[in-house]
């Protein structure tokens, strides 16, 4: 492609992205691709000579287009967001643009001290203390994985990483409400999912310290060392919120390594009237919050704020003579601050969003949420048939229709039906959970441009399914 014709195919899907941000909703949000459809119409070979742009745009729009599914209409209501926003897809083209691979402070110094810059600003908005060092990673999942590591060398005195396990008989403990990334971070560890201890919770599905401390203690009677706990503020289930002052005093008794997986509500935390949140964060080692989920800035891009930054550097630090640098010690090179070696240039994205919206800006976004999800709720309860199965702590709504007289068996399949047809219909899309096996459907009002008319239709989508489903039985 020549310059000329890369400017001219750049304005068209510049075009193209504008339209598609300023009404995702034309779109069914849930793709209705069946297993295997999308690339039962792709060649099975690679094409031997050139194609036009125009040949692959179209194909684009007519393949892909509806094997995608939505994930910044403001119908999208699944899981957790991976919200974006017009100044972060800006930086993403100019990220593109430069394709720097940000290694080392010296593969691209702005790179490595603009991402310097943006996480100190993120402590700053959150009330994550100053003596935390901060750094981008692209996941959550990798972030815990990264404090596990952190650690297990730590608490081997860095032996483990020169010669392997030796049974140490580590124990890491969470919730049982905690992320499934937990559970994967220990097995890569090398612990050993079996020495993952989940903790139970209260009826609010917060951990129970008091048999954190239990565990603990049976576990040291046994020989074995607890390393790391991890709390979460905001299950994936239901947004509760472990008690983090409570978990952060046991672990300075025990002397046990504190992660504080906040992947999802660490956004919240730009809000004073959710710092109550991480009440005790002083004594913490290290947290995980995602700005690809709840702060406007397109997938991926994970903040990982670590206290003890010798231990991370330890763990993670490898230099053949290849990657030798005259600055070596005297700059942030990332590349030994978490796993992979190359990384993308992911501050300049927070960067425009920061500046873009400014704090007050991103604040009062969130605070919409909020409210929005606590009008919603309102509804629910208004109706009388539905049953709210955990506490709003922020944006996630955790509901079923439960008429009554029905058995929890009934109830569950009642739900999951239910659920199934809201979702075939493609008007808005919502997931679901188990609690306290219960099948629970989750509501999750934290799309960039979902407006109150939005759930008000949504309201109305949901009642009209379950007339139906009614009809029907
Ligand atoms: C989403 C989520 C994760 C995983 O995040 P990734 O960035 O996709 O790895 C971990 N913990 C919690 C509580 C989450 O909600």
């Amino acid at each position: 492609m020549e310059n000329a014709e890369f400017r001219k195919q750049a304005h068209l899907i510049v075009d193209w992205i504008a339209d598609y941000l300023a009404d995702p909703s034309i779109y069914p949000v849930k793709s209705k691709a069946k297993p295997g459809e999308i690339i039962s119409n792709l060649p099975d070979f690679p094409p031997e000579i050139e194609e036009s742009m125009d040949q692959i745009f179209e194909d684009f729009n007519k393949l892909i287009i509806p094997g995608i599914t939505h994930w910044q209409s403001p119908n999208f209501y699944a899981y957790f967001p991976a919200n974006s926003s017009y100044p972060s897809v800006l930086a993403e083209m100019l990220t593109a643009a430069l394709g720097t691979q940000c290694m080392k402070w010296e593969t691209s110094p702005a790179a490595a001290e603009l991402e310097e810059c943006v996480v100190n600003w993120m402590k700053k908005m959150t009330g994550i203390p100053e003596n935390f060092h901060g750094v981008i990673q692209d996941s959550a999942s990798s972030a815990t994985l990264v404090a596990i590591l952190s650690a297990r060398e730590k608490s081997s005195h860095f032996s483990i990483n020169d010669q392997g396990f030796n049974s140490q008989n580590f124990r890491v403990y969470c919730s049982s409400e905690a992320h499934s990334s937990v559970e994967k971070a220990v097995k890569i560890a090398g612990i050993g999912k079996n020495n993952l201890v989940k903790i139970p919770v209260d009826n609010e599905f917060r951990l129970l310290p008091e048999k954190l401390i239990e565990a603990i203690e049976t576990d040291l009677k046994n020989n074995l060392k607890p390393l790391c706990v991890i709390a979460a503020l905001g299950t994936t289930s239901s947004t509760a919120i472990d008690p983090l002052k409570s978990i952060a005093s046991i672990c300075e008794r025990y002397k046990i390594w504190l992660h504080v997986d906040a992947a999802y509500a660490g956004s919240a935390l730009i809000l004073p009237e959710y710092r109550w949140m991480i009440e005790g964060i002083e004594q913490i080692d290290s947290i995980v919050f995602n700005p690809h989920k709840w702060l406007f800035t397109n997938f991926d891009c994970s903040l990982y704020f670590v206290k003890d930054l010798p231990a991370l550097l330890n763990t993670f630090s490898i230099l053949p003579e290849y990657l030798r640098t005259s600055n070596q010690g005297k700059v942030n090179d990332y590349c030994d601050w978490g796993i992979p070696l190359g990384r993308r240039f992911r501050a300049l994205k927070l960067w425009f969003v920061i500046r873009n919206f400014g704090t007050s800006g991103l604040q009062k976004k969130i605070r919409h949420h909020i409210k929005l999800a606590n009008e919603f709720m309102s509804w629910i309860l208004e109706d009388g048939r539905f049953e709210i199965m955990a506490p709003l702590t922020l944006n996630l709504i955790c509901f079923r229709y439960n008429p009554g007289n029905m058995s929890e068996e009934k109830l569950n399949e009642l739900n999951e039906n239910l659920l199934f047809r809201i979702n075939i219909k493609g008007k808005i899309y919502l997931s679901h959970t188990k609690l306290n096996g219960k099948y629970t459907l989750r509501i999750v009002i934290g799309q960039t441009s979902v407006e109150k008319k939005h759930i008000e239709k949504s309201w109305r989508n949901i009642l009209e399914c379950l007339a139906e489903y009614e009809n029907i039985q």
